[in-house]
């Protein structure tokens, strides 16, 4: 288990779907000076760029498949290398798979990433229980008019209907926030991304962070274990 008075600058973010991840990591990102990433990203710039490999990737995609995990790591390797992340980075929601894990792994132990101090010292897991994803999830919708996002038990608007910021009375949520979509997602989750978890395990990187509550009592947890 990572000791508290230590610093983490190269991070990895797990948790299921509706975790809190993606605004944790941008808390994150945000008082550490460090980029996340995220592999769905990463892929979306590549078969953007044009580029060989890039092509490649677009090709795999449209047909439907999955994207083998050594373009992904390929991909996040090219982001880790650069000057500006030498200081360390967040990795959202990556490695989603044991194969990704491991082939970033190998990556780890090739002399550039030892040498410049890359290779992964933490991975934060944030635990939430299902029926709280699906609360989160199901609950959430945004203003039709000017996008801002509420919740109906976290964060609702002050005056019932009404946004707070323009005014608006239309709402709407997203395609995919539905019951069937939610319980996919973290089915999938279970079985595709859930074996990571004993990999980092065992490793000693691990540590479990309670999920559940308002977004800054979640990332004061995380401060603390980061230690900023
Ligand atoms: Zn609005």
């Amino acid at each position: 288990m990572a000791e508290e008075h230590q610093q983490y600058r190269r991070i990895i973010l797990m948790g299921p779907p509706g975790s809190g991840k993606g605004t944790q990591g941008a808390i994150l990102s945000q008082k550490l000076g460090l980029h996340t990433y995220s592999a769905g990203e990463l892929l979306r710039e590549a078969t953007q760029s044009g580029s060989r490999e890039g092509l490649a990737i677009k090709k795999i995609i449209d047909k439907g498949n999955l994207v083998p995990a050594k373009y992904i790591v390929n991909r996040i390797k090219a982001k880790l290398m650069e000057p500006e992340n030498l200081k360390g980075y967040i990795l959202d929601g990556f490695p989603r798979t044991l194969q990704q894990a491991k082939v970033f792994e190998r990556l780890q132990h090739k002399s550039f990433f030892k040498q410049n101090h890359l290779q992964v010292d933490l991975v934060l897991l944030l635990q939430v229980p299902d029926e709280y994803v699906l609360e989160r999830i199901l609950g959430r919708s945004s203003c039709a008019t000017c996008g801002t996002l509420y919740h109906e038990k976290f964060k609702p608007t002050k005056v019932f209907g009404v946004c707070d910021v323009c005014g608006g009375k239309e709402f709407t949520k997203r395609a995919d926030d539905t019951y069937e979509t939610v319980v996919s997602r973290l089915r999938n989750y279970r079985s595709v991304t859930a074996p990571v978890i004993p990999y980092y395990e065992e490793k000693g990187l691990l540590v479990c962070v309670d999920g559940t509550g308002p977004i800054d009592v979640v990332s004061e947890k995380i401060r603390k274990i980061v230690g900023y």
